[in-house]
């Protein structure tokens, strides 16, 4: 799930001209052999600007499948899934594996209903188990946040309907959130013949995780980098730690893997992840500027009353539900990082 158009700097060329296109006709991309027996492919999911989830099956030595991000499901239906890898004459019932890189439903939402045709494992990191544990309590918390933060009384209802109390950020149903393999940094997937780490990239959801495959030169993303979209922060539920703060210090992360062929979770697949997590980096250090202008400017001002001055694409004026409540979540993140919280006057 992510939040926000893109920033302004070139974006990355496509690799594959059958993803950008696709994109850019707003159709699902066909099934691609990325490597030997590791494939990408789309399922569709409509919010926002983002249309579809790229979903990643890697062939194990021994024949079985694993799925990098299953991507969503309506209702548990796998046919999208399925038709995809019929494709390629493999079947949803090969998969024994399926990892993923955060909770969103968007990337989570078909795990359940593979495991349970399947018997296949999930695998995530802890801290998003526990996110989609605490759904309904980070609910609550955030219905009082809203009311500190001096939204006019007009848009106030349809925040609480989107971030606060009634908002789903995972699995989307009753399921009980489930992991069968946690994953920590560093560890491997356990699929046989391959050598695909996990790298712990907090920001966007505080158990955010990358896959690095350095045997066959890859990089999975989810939603930490994507070549267009310019992912939200802080969307996996209440952390202790600042998600801002997190974030740049995950982009930091990827230094070392300049040299992977980028495979992010939505939009297209693209070289060179230092040089966009660089431009991702400016662009929170440019809008870090616009909050520490509006804090001077103000005096003891509401954290919408810095929003507002901050320049969101479109506005904050032109906000209202989910991107209002996260543009107004990253301000304060933004202002915490700077060490001004105590200027806010909460309403
Ligand atoms: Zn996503």
């Amino acid at each position: 799930m992510t939040t926000e158009p893109p920033p302004a700097a070139p974006a990355p060329e496509p690799i594959s001209p059958v993803q950008a296109a696709a994109l850019r006709d707003r159709v699902l991309p066909p099934v691609e052999e990325v490597r030997p027996g590791i494939w990408t492919l789309a399922v569709p999911f409509r919010s926002g600007v983002v249309d579809a989830t790229l979903v990643y099956v890697v062939e194990g030595t021994d024949g079985s499948l694993a799925v990098i991000d299953p991507g969503w499901s309506a209702d548990g239906d796998l046919d999208a899934l399925d038709g995809a890898l019929a494709a390629v004459g493999r079947s949803v019932d090969e998969v024994s594996l399926v990892a993923v890189t955060h909770l969103h439903a968007d990337h989570l939402g078909a795990a359940a209903a593979i495991r349970r045709r399947t018997g296949a494992r999930v695998a995530m990191h802890g801290l998003e188990v526990e996110g989609l544990r605490r759904e309904r309590s980070d609910a609550a918390a955030n219905d009082a946040d809203v009311a500190t933060w001096g939204l006019p009384g007009h848009l106030r209802a349809g925040v609480v309907a989107a971030w606060g109390s009634g908002r789903r950020i995972g699995l989307g149903s009753a399921e009980e959130p489930f992991a069968d393999l946690l994953l920590a940094d560093a560890d491997e997937l356990p699929i046989p013949g391959r050598s695909i780490r996990t790298l712990w990239t907090p920001g966007h959801t505080a158990g955010h995780v990358c896959f690095v495959d350095e045997v066959d030169g890859l990089l999975f993303t989810g939603d930490h980098v994507l070549p267009r979209i310019n992912s939200g922060i802080g969307l996996g539920g209440r952390t202790v730690t600042n998600p801002l703060g997190d974030y740049l210090a995950s982009l930091a992360l990827l230094e070392p893997y300049a040299d992977l062929e980028v495979c992010p979770g939505h939009e297209y697949r693209f070289r060179d992840v230092v040089s966009r997590a660089r431009v991702l980096a400016r662009h929170r250090e440019e809008r870090s500027r616009h909050v520490a202008a509006a804090l001077d400017a103000l005096d003891r001002p509401t954290v919408y009353e810095v929003a507002a001055r901050v320049p969101f694409s479109g506005g904050i004026g032109s906000m209202t539900g989910f991107l209002l409540a996260s543009a107004v979540t990253q301000t304060a993140f933004h202002v915490d990082l700077l060490g001004r919280s105590d200027e806010i006057r909460p309403a």
